[in-house]
């Protein structure tokens, strides 16, 4: 439902003190709802108990304070949790809940669909709807997290591997971002929180140079021009060559590593030459990589390597003295896992992609 009502979710500290200007106020108050927004997580601008009445007045006539909806939660038999959530203009986008014994990852969505048509990915097939707000993309931490009574205490990890490429959406992403890592407001360290892209090079070399960038990953999948291109189509625009580039490039804190993301595709990808190939083009970096095997589906031709060569192709990079990690993928069930969200399972009459 649009209500003509401007978000309050979403604004960072500067805009909030401009807005309690323009309503005549300090820029303190400005600051105040920030404070009560990020950090107490209020819902509603009645709730905000330490702001004077005058200003609440002159909010609550032109503001309000909302959060996706949840429209349809899928649980798994593995603690994952689903959360098909819908917009304030009826769009749907989707964020993953991934419980651990003391800590939790979020898997968050960047844009409703994906542009970058990569072939083997079922987001793939929504294509592109729009970009997501930092008010939509804050909404989804801060909707699951009260659903879910997640403790400040918890560890919390948020990864951008959910639906869209986030550096196709970078300023809105950014701007979440600096909200996300601020201790004012969510306080989640930057080494907690992943952007996860297919290889927008420019973009890359921005995030580069913002000293609030969190932790990158690459979406690198291929080990030759050719085979990217046909997996990848947007490896075209931004070849290997150049994306490798970018990577040897790119600034890592103290301890930091890059992370290669390589989804295992059997018998395209997942060949010892290949991952000969990986280690040569990956050795001297900083870099770690996690190996994906496939979730298949029945759209997609492809399947899913057989373990006994994801642990062969690991066993290479090993020996490449690249660390590899397999990362099987939870929420399988419910249409959860890398590159399955698509808005499976909706109802009210909605097709079915
Ligand atoms: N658009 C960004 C982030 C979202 S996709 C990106 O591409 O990096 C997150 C990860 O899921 C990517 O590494 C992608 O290669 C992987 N992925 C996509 N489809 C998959 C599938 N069907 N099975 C396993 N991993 C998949
Ligand atoms: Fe988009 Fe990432 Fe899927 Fe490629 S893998 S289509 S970039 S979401």
């Amino acid at each position: 439902m649009n209500t003509g009502m401007q978000n309050l979710v979403g604004l960072d500290r500067q805009e909030l003190e401009r807005l309690a200007q323009s309503l005549g106020k300090a820029p303190y108050r400005g600051r105040q709802l920030y404070h009560a927004i990020y950090r107490r997580r209020a819902t509603a601008i009645a709730g905000l108990t330490d702001l004077d009445r005058d200003f609440k007045g002159a909010l609550s006539a032109q503001y309000d304070v909302d959060y996706p909806r949840v429209h349809d939660v899928f649980a798994s038999t593995d603690g994952s949790a689903r959360y098909l959530l819908r917009l304030q203009d009826s769009t749907l986008i989707e964020a993953v809940y991934m419980p651990e014994e003391s800590r939790a990852t979020l898997c968050l969505s960047s844009q409703a669909g994906c542009a970058v048509d990569c072939r083997f990915c079922f987001t793939a097939l929504l294509g592109l709807q729009r970009n997501l707000s930092a008010g939509e993309i804050l909404g989804q931490v801060m909707v699951i997290t009260s659903a879910r009574e997640i403790l400040p205490r918890t560890r919390l990890n948020l990864v951008f591997m959910g639906m869209g490429e986030p550096l196709l959406n970078l300023a809105q992403v950014m701007k979440a971002v600096h909200i996300l890592a601020d201790p004012q407001a969510f306080g989640i360290p930057l080494r907690r929180i992943t952007i996860s892209t297919s290889g927008i090079v420019p973009r890359m070399n921005e995030m580069a140079r913002d000293p609030g960038r969190p932790k990158l990953a690459v979406s690198l999948n291929a080990s030759t021009e050719e085979q990217r291109t046909e997996l990848m189509p947007i490896n075209r625009k931004y070849p290997l060559h150049d994306l490798l580039r970018a990577c040897r490039a790119y600034p890592l804190r103290h301890r930091e590593l890059l992370t290669f993301e390589y989804v295992l595709l059997d018998g395209f990808n997942d060949a010892d030459a290949d991952a000969l190939r990986v280690g040569k083009m990956l050795g001297g970096m900083r870099a770690k990589v996690n190996l994906i095997p496939y979730n298949s589906g029945t759209e997609l031709p492809y399947r899913a390597s057989p373990m006994e060569r994801v642990l062969a192709f690991q066993q290479v990079l090993a020996e490449c003295r690249i660390p590899a990690y397999v990362r099987i993928s939870r929420g399988q069930d419910i249409g959860a896992a890398c590159g399955q969200l698509r808005l499976k399972g909706m109802r009210n009459g909605d097709t079915t992609p």
